[in-house]
């Protein structure tokens, strides 16, 4: 259940609601959004029904949520949300545009990411991706330049002009990474960490959840509920690829996932066609695929060397393959009536 606040609720209108589920031994989370505030409920929810919260001052409506997950729920918010990344001038993820997101998989050195984001700025991308803190599933292989490579990303991104967003696998680093982030990712090897999705939820800052590589859709959406708990609603859906059987990919891009959770959810939804491949020769095809299934935008890894890649070279594009990728994949929103949000850069 979620007690939706009337723009002009007064705090003292919040904290009655709140108090009231309380002293009924439930549990409330207020997210403070821009123009409104919402409680969701916990416990009880027949017992709610007794308490007549929809009568309160400041109350503006009470809406009952059957699934697991409310404040990202599409019943709850049937209006899509657009999140905004970086300040100067925020990139929007949404539905009425279309989001490229391209960089290298690592900050490797400060050379070779001037030289990633350069191709990604001149290839029309909007927001410049790199890892410094990176999971990798062999403890052998390169775990990522840490605290020296989100100074080297944030310098980058300055340079060029592009939004940063990076991911954080430790609760311990969230605050150090969100002090250089514009936006957060988490990796599909921490869907599920509970800890680290409040932490993300408490900074404020947007945050790309990527699905877990054998988490369900719900499980995607509850993870994301964990953020939205802490009042953060500025949350994008990122669909990496999921386990399958198939050998041939790394991941199977789970293409129905698109409009699924577009259908469950208000959050926009992005693809990696990179991470979900493993192969740089189904980048393209499978983000024409994304584009045609409804995604808000894509994130791909591109290298200016992509085979002395310290990480995931086999999927990372050059800047030529970029550049073909951008041009093929700008024609295909606006067919869709969706705005690219960097259309300066000639197809
Ligand atoms: C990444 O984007 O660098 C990454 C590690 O992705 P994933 O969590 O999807 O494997
Ligand atoms: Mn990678």
């Amino acid at each position: 259940m979620v007690v939706v606040m009337a723009p002009d609720a007064a705090q003292s209108d919040i904290d009655a609601v709140v108090s009231r589920v309380r002293g009924a031994g439930g549990e409330a989370f207020v997210s403070r959004g821009v123009s409104r505030t919402i409680i969701g409920l916990v416990g009880d929810v027949d017992g709610f029904g007794a308490l007549n919260l929809d009568g309160l001052p400041g109350v503006s409506n009470v809406v009952r949520i059957s699934s697991p997950y409310k404040l990202v729920s599409r019943q709850h918010h049937p209006d899509m949300t657009t999140v905004y990344v970086g300040t100067k001038r925020p990139v929007p993820i949404g539905p009425d545009t279309f989001t490229l997101i391209a960089g290298p998989c690592a900050v490797e050195s400060p050379e070779q990411t001037l030289e990633s984001a350069q191709l990604a700025q001149s290839a029309g991308a909007s927001l410049l991706r790199g890892g410094a803190y990176k999971p990798r599933t062999s403890p052998y292989a390169f775990q990522g330049l840490g605290e020296k490579g989100l100074e080297i990303l944030a310098e980058v991104g300055a340079e060029v002009g592009l939004p940063i967003v990076t991911e954080v696998v430790d609760v311990g680093d969230v605050e150090l990474v969100a002090s250089y982030a514009d936006m957060l990712q988490v990796g599909t090897r921490n869907m599920a960490n509970f800890a680290l999705l409040q932490a993300v939820g408490a900074t404020g800052k947007p945050v790309m959840l990527k699905r877990g590589m054998t988490a369900t859709i719900e499980e995607w959406l509850m993870a994301a509920e964990y953020i939205a708990q802490r009042g953060n609603l500025d949350i994008v859906l990122c669909e990496r690829g999921i386990r399958t059987y198939e050998t041939a990919t790394r991941n199977t891009l789970d293409i129905s996932a698109v409009p699924v959770a577009h259908g469950l959810s208000h959050l926009p939804v992005i693809i990696d066609p990179s991470h979900s491949a493993g192969r740089r020769d189904l980048v393209l095809p499978l983000s024409r695929a994304g584009i045609a299934v409804g995604a808000d935008g894509i994130i791909v890894d591109v290298h200016p060397r992509p085979d002395e890649a310290l990480c995931d070279g086999p999927q990372a594009l050059s800047g030529t393959d970029l550049r073909a990728l951008a041009a093929a994949v700008r024609q295909l929103p606006p067919l869709l009536g969706r705005r690219l949000v960097n259309d300066s850069v000639p197809a």
